[in-house]
């Protein structure tokens, strides 16, 4: 009685361990397998937040020639402070899909006693968003630094003013 009721657990269990098996093979079958019906529903991902955090609106700075590339930036994060974690997004006046890399930070231009920020691409708005952590206090005269570095390994650096104050906000 007791060893007839232990085997029926032990198949119920393989059941169970099978119907998993199969489930998690069908799924990974469809996504690779058939990409023809993959193609219809292409998923157009949300730009992930970064650092895993909502950014509300943009502000823009304007916009700062170096070396002839004219850069747009604009500030997340609302208005800056000394001390948090900032947010600066850079425009290229060229598309390179994520080619070139873009490192930021704030202060003054000697960035050794600052906290650099690589930036990530965001190809939905081909630009790039990076994280800075403000110094503390905010040094004068002090502004978001960037610096460019092109596919070719030229580096280009540049400044533009933060916002320490968001107008109309
Ligand atoms: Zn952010």
């Amino acid at each position: 009685m007791r060893s007839s009721y232990m085997k029926a657990v032990a198949a119920g269990a393989a059941l169970v361990l099978l119907t998993a098996c199969g489930g998690g093979n069908g799924g990974n079958g469809g996504d690779g397998g058939d990409g023809g019906t993959a193609k219809t529903t292409v998923p157009t991902p949300p730009p992930p937040p970064a650092g895993g955090h909502a950014h509300g609106a943009e502000a823009p700075l304007g916009a700062v020639t170096v070396d002839g590339m004219k850069i747009e930036a604009l500030q997340g994060h609302g208005a800056l402070t000394a001390g948090a974690l900032g947010h600066l997004v850079i425009k290229l006046p060229y598309s390179d899909s994520g080619a070139t890399i873009v490192r930021a930070w704030i202060g003054t231009e000697d960035r050794s006693a600052a906290l650099v920020g690589k930036g990530d691409y965001a190809a939905a708005h081909d630009d790039y968003d990076i994280h800075a952590e403000a110094p503390d206090p905010l040094p004068p005269g002090g502004a978001w630094w960037f610096e460019i570095e092109k596919p070719d390994g030229s580096t280009h650096v540049g400044s533009i003013g933060y916002l320490t104050v968001i107008p109309g906000g």
